[in-house]
């Protein structure tokens, strides 16, 4: 802060200094002056008396013998002296023996000094013989002008007024001097220190004691301020632990000290509008306990109270997964899954929670069971705001629990439909090897050197009992996460390889066997010895079996995917890399793995004849393949315009239903045998 100078305190008290010594010189100095008058009065009287006493014995002598000519003589003597201005000689009451006058002096200050002094005065003195009989003869009378007397008055009263405003002028100078160091400078330097202070942290910056003024009142003042600010910074801290633990209290759910429905819907609100940005889906599920209210009434509040907090813990297993936890109050307890693509991340979640309750609980040495029944809800499908979404999966959970407990519900119908379809299907994918589901169909590959079917496609089935026949499609991704992927795809490389042993046997020993590989089993370190020890025990030469990986799994880890690659061609396998196109590969990676084929995604060939697009993606991946030293193949190639287009860019072979569609095994050696047959006819 910095203060203007007119309104400093120096200046302040040089004005006030300076004025009242102004005063005290000038009132002083005219009292001297008065004085001065008083003793310029006395000292005309004491001349007069001077005067008189020096001529009054010539005085006696003329008057005594009537000697006019004395009587001048005295007179003349008398006004010898300037200053007198009248003097005379002689009896009262008879004519004066001798008398003189002069005109008044003439002066500039008379005005002033008459006023004082008088213009002038007159002493008169008795004339009186020597005793016995000492007779009166008469008067000596002078009168003094008072000018010459006025003039001194009047220079001793300037010097005397002016050196007294001087010295008072001095003193002021020489005080202002002592103030400004012992106060004014002092105060300025503490008002530095203040204004370096930290009002956040008041302490933390001591104002330090001034040299000299240790033990007077600044010092004193220095020290209580210190004491002050460290008191007002203990208070703050104390203000501020109140206000943080008021905020946690506000915030937090006192119990399980998870957030509290108020801070689940500020954190829910981010998460949206991050959500909804990246065009994410979110999942609201809300957790409610089956049937606490009877626990708390079996044992006791304090036994519920402990079995909330370990039911809190067993829900932050789960904060690896979760964008938000929170308990909304009672038995009730919210989650929020951010960022996941299916609803199906959700279901599982809440699978994993009910399948925690599982486990008991120990309380008092006694094992208590929880159940619960969760709601979920989906963003952006539900509900766009933080409040529909929670209200609406606290009223599914409700709901559910009135129709059955201890389960998971969507709030939309449809989704929860599919949510448990899915859920069924996981469990029976886990039997349905051993229940002997699964069969093998195979879709023919037509060389377009010559026109001749050159390998098949092994492409699962899986008829289930009561849904019927369930697409690849929609059970491979259920068997990647739930594992079982692992031992289907070993199934499905046994039967083709039996299956092939079979063709070859049969005289088709140029037949080449496609399987698709799932990302899962091309991560599973057993799949290279796997695949050599089938190669091996059905007796299959090298190159006529060839196995499919897709972009993206081979995307997400390039070097373990490489290594993986190379020690499957090791075996004697032949990589192909299926649904070229449809994913992210960059060419140079592409460069770099160890591939052998390249199918160009049935997506593409299909619209190539009206989409121009599609057509020159197909023609550069058919440019791209050759150009890396790869076979090329199109897959769903429906029609012969298709084909021709595709032959005519140069592409090796084709596969799809303009073909065949891919038949079971029986059917497909009738295929075979046919197309045998007529090649044979052609040549
Ligand atoms: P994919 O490997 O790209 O197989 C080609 C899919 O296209 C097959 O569907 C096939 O029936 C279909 N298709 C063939 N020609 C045509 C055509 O001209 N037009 C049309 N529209 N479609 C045609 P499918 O059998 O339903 O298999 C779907 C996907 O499931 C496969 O795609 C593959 O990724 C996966 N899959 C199938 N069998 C297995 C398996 O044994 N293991 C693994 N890991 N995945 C498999
Ligand atoms: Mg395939
Ligand atoms: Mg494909």
């Amino acid at each position: 802060m910095k203060l203007e100078l007119k309104n400093s305190l120096s200046v302040k008290l040089l004005r006030v200094v300076l004025l009242s010594a102004l005063i005290v010189g000038v009132v002083l100095s005219c009292a001297q002056i008065v004085f001065d008058a008083y003793k310029t009065r006395q000292a005309v009287a004491n001349d007069a008396q001077r005067i008189l006493d020096m001529f009054r014995d010539p005085s006696t002598q003329a008057v005594y013998s009537l000697d006019r000519e004395m009587g001048m003589q005295v007179i003349e003597g008398l006004f010898q002296d300037d200053a007198v201005r009248m003097a005379s000689i002689g009896h009262p009451h008879e004519a004066m023996l001798a008398q003189k006058t002069r005109e008044l002096q003439h002066s500039n200050s008379r005005w002033l000094t008459d006023l004082i002094l008088g213009q002038e005065r007159t002493f008169t003195t008795q004339l009186v013989g020597r005793g016995p009989y000492s007779e009166y003869y008469g008067d000596l009378s002078i009168t003094l002008d008072t000018a010459t007397y006025g003039k001194g008055f009047i220079v001793s009263s300037v010097i005397i007024f002016i050196s007294g405003v001087l010295r008072a002028l001095a003193m002021a100078l020489v005080l202002y001097l002592v103030y400004h160091w012992l106060l004014t400078k002092p105060l300025s330097r503490i008002i530095e220190h203040l204004t370096e202070i930290n009002p956040d942290r008041p302490s933390a910056h001591k104002i330090p004691q001034l040299k000299g003024h240790e033990k007077n009142e600044l010092g004193v003042w220095i020290n209580t301020a210190n004491q002050l600010l460290e008191s007002i910074e203990r208070n703050t801290h104390l203000r501020h632990e109140a206000e943080n633990s008021l905020l946690r209290m506000a915030q937090y759910d006192f119990l399980t000290g998870l957030p509290n429905r108020q801070q689940l819907q500020q954190q829910l609100d981010k998460i949206l509008v991050d959500a909804g940005k990246l065009q994410r889906r979110v999942a609201v599920l809300c957790v409610g306990l089956d049937d606490f209210k009877g626990i708390n009434e079996q044992f006791s509040y304090q036994a519920g109270d402990q079995l909330l907090l370990a039911l809190a813990d067993r829900l932050r297993a789960h904060s690896g997964r979760l964008g938000a936890l929170a308990r909304l109050g009672g038995d009730q307890f919210a989650l929020v899954q951010a960022d996941i693509e299916q609803p199906y991340e959700a279901a599982e979640l809440a699978q994993s929670i009910l399948d925690d309750l599982e486990a008991a609980f120990a309380l008092d040495h006694q094992e208590i069971r929880l159940r619960a029944t969760i709601g979920i809800t989906l963003f952006p499908e539900d509900g766009d705001s933080t409040e529909k979404l929670l209200q609406k999966a606290e009223q599914t959970m409700t709901l559910a629990k009135t129709r059955s407990r201890n389960r998971y519900q969507f709030y939309i119908a449809s989704v929860d439909t599919e949510m448990r379809r899915r859920r069924e299907l996981e469990k029976d994918l886990r039997d349905a090897l051993i229940r002997d589901q699964f069969y093998l169909v195979y879709q023919p590959q037509i060389s377009y050197r010559d026109h001749r079917v050159v390998g098949v496609e092994a492409l699962i089935r899986w008829q289930h009992p009561e849904h019927g026949l369930v697409p690849p499609d929609l059970f491979i991704p259920l068997a990647e996460q739930n594992g079982t992927i692992i031992a289907i795809g070993e199934w499905v490389l046994d039967q083709a390889c039996k299956q092939l042993r079979e063709w070859h046997d049969q005289g088709f020993v140029d037949l080449r066997m496609a399987v698709n590989l799932s990302t899962v089993q091309l991560h599973h370190a057993e799949l290279p010895r796997v695949v050599n020890n089938l190669l091996q025990m059905y007796r299959l030469p090298p190159r006529s079996l060839e196995l499919e990986v897709t972009e993206t799994g081979l995307m997400e880890d390039i070097s373990t995917a490489a290594q993986h690659l190379l020690s499957l061609r090791r075996s004697g396998a032949l990589i192909a890399i299926d649904d070229f196109g449809t994913g992210y590969s960059s060419l140079s990676y592409l460069k770099s793995l160890p591939l052998d084929k390249i199918k160009i995604d049935k997506s593409f060939v299909q619209d190539l004849l009206d989409d121009d697009d599609d057509a020159t993606i197909v023609r550069a991946i058919i440019q791209l393949g050759k150009s890396l030293g790869m076979q090329v193949i199109a897959e769903g190639v429906e029609t012969a315009e298709q084909e021709a287009y595709i032959i005519s860019e140069g592409c090796h072979e084709g596969q799809g239903y303009h073909y065949s569609k891919p038949l079971p095994a029986r059917e497909l050696s009738a295929y075979l045998k046919q197309a045998q047959r007529s090649n044979a006819a052609i040549l």
